[in-house]
């Protein structure tokens, strides 16, 4: 009988998935009973998938420390290495010995495109390559309309979807009853050399004092949310100031909680009656959000990039380096658009209904292409998401699928009036308006003087006045919409 150290290993190819828990490879790996060696790549390949931005690498960072050290303790090591992935899963393989990979699917094209070709050359020599859904409550393939044509539309997607039943149940990955016999050691870059956490400057305190990278992390929040949010989930959710939300965001962006574990998680505690359904359904429909915005990115690849209705690549954007510069840094004089844009600088995070009213300020009021917002969402949120991102953006600027109108262009003043209207979310980021009574604290520049000064506000010096009028930069994208409206 051969020694268990001459066993062949199998290799889990880690991703968008840094995870233990209901996670489809791994459970497959780990039944085998042979070594098991987890890979992580950081591709850099010229056709590798998007490089993930400043706060998505600080975050990929400390996940990945907490994926190690959670995979040490059932006996997997970690290896990083660095792309193009077709290489370095080919090298990582030949080294260990390794005739077994495993991974869970991603969506973004490029990713497909690696995977594909990789398990096509893999299986022609003669190794096993086997992949599995460990993102989605349905693989965007499973849910077609009649016609076997993909969901335009989110509410007839949704009840599609939701129409299968429910999803998989999530299975426990058990630690091996046995310890697993050792696999051969492999070379491994440093973390810290991969991915460098911010040093001179230091910009992540913000995102320190906010998040726990990892799977624990993911848990925490799975269980705060379900002990105090959930229950206030349908009325509050659109309230900035109101915590309502659950913040799982970034942990299912880097898969470090399955979104099968969210959906029946929330449904047991349905079920046991402590909240009635509609915050339940309103929850899932978020999740359903989720879903669709992949189902978009599967079938329609070019949504990263090209605005979904054709004739929005004509739209006459503007060229407004100043104006953009003003929105990223939240001195816009808006004080809703600004607590978002401050937010999002501080933490990594923007409360879904400021992305929108932020995001509506850029395109409509700016008249600034969505790329570029949607490139500095990338870059700044730690829930960066290839689909989540871009569908949002499209959908806001009235390019997208199933998009909001074009014509529908928020009031900065009158969204803040509405869903903020103590004013508690921004004076939480726009501190130098804090002093300001509740009537005009979304609109400084109308406020008395006097009123001013006793808040100890100097309008165009300690804050922006508006950048632009909002009536006025409302009937122009509307003119500049009108130049496109009959445009194919
Ligand atoms: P909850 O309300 O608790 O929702 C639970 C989960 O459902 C979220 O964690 C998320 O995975 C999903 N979800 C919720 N709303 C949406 C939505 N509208 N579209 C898709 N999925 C949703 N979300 C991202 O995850 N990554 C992004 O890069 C991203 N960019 C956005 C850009 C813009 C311009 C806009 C308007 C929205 C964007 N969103 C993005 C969607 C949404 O704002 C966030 O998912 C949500 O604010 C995250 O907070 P939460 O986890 O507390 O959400």
């Amino acid at each position: 009988m051969p020694s268990k150290v001459s066993l062949p290993p199998i290799v889990v190819w880690f991703r968008e998935d840094l995870r233990l828990d209901d996670n489809p490879a791994l459970a497959a790996a780990l039944a085998e009973g042979r070594p098991v060696i987890a890979l992580y790549v950081l591709d850099s390949g010229p056709d590798a998938p998007r490089a993930p931005g400043g706060a998505s690498r600080w975050w990929l960072n400390l996940s990945l420390k907490a994926l190690a050290g959670d995979l040490a303790k059932i006996g997997v090591p970690l290896v990083l290495r660095k792309g193009p992935a077709l290489t370095a899963v080919r090298e990582v393989l030949a080294e260990a010995g390794a005739a077994h990979i495993v991974w869970n699917r991603r969506y973004e094209a490029a990713g497909i495109a690696i995977d594909a070709e990789l398990k096509a050359a893999l299986r022609g020599d003669g190794l096993v390559a086997e992949s599995f859904n460990g993102a989605l409550l349905a693989e965007p393939w499973e849910v077609l309309t009649g016609a076997g044509q993909p969901y335009r539309v989110f509410t007839p997607f949704f009840r599609a979807m939701t129409a299968r039943g429910a999803p998989a149940q999530p299975k426990d990955v058990k630690a091996p009853s046995r310890p697993l016999p050792e696999p051969p050691v492999l070379q491994s870059e440093e973390i810290d050399a991969l991915l460098p956490l911010p040093a001179r400057p230091d910009w992540a305190g913000g995102l320190r004092d906010t998040w726990t990278p990892g799977e624990a992390g993911a848990h925490r929040r799975l269980e705060a949310f379900l002990d105090s949010r959930l229950h206030r989930y349908a009325g509050e959710r659109d309230i900035p100031g109101a915590d309502a939300t659950s913040l799982l965001s970034p942990h299912l962006r880097f898969g470090e909680i399955s979104p099968r574990r969210v959906w029946f998680a929330t449904s047991e505690r349905a079920a046991a009656g402590d909240f009635d359904d509609r915050h339940l359904d309103k929850f899932r429909s978020e999740l359903g959000w989720r879903e669709f915005s992949y189902h978009l990115l599967f079938h329609f690849p070019d949504i990263g990039h090209a605005s979904f209705q054709p004739r929005f690549e004509a739209f006459p954007w503007r060229d407004d380096p100043d104006g953009f510069r003003a929105w990223t840094r939240g001195r816009t004089g808006y004080p809703l658009v600004d607590a978002g844009m401050r937010e999002l600088w501080h933490t990594g995070y923007m409360h879904n209904r400021v992305r929108m009213v932020v995001a509506s300020f850029l395109i409509k009021h700016l008249l600034i292409d969505w790329r570029q917002g949607e490139a500095w969402f990338w870059d700044t949120l730690v829930d960066a998401d290839p689909a989540n991102n871009t569908a949002s953006w499209q959908w806001v600027a009235g390019s997208g699928a199933d998009a909001a109108p074009y014509f529908r262009i928020f009031n900065p003043t009158s969204q803040g009036e509405t869903f903020d209207p103590d004013g508690a979310y921004v004076r939480r980021w726009v501190p130098e308006l804090a002093r300001l009574p509740a009537s005009y604290i979304h609109k400084p520049h109308a406020a008395p003087r006097e009123m001013l000064e006793q808040a100890g506000i100097r309008l165009g010096d300690t804050y922006p006045r508006p950048m632009v009028e909002h009536g006025a930069a409302r009937q122009r994208a509307l003119d500049a919409f009108q130049s496109i409206k009959n445009a194919a």
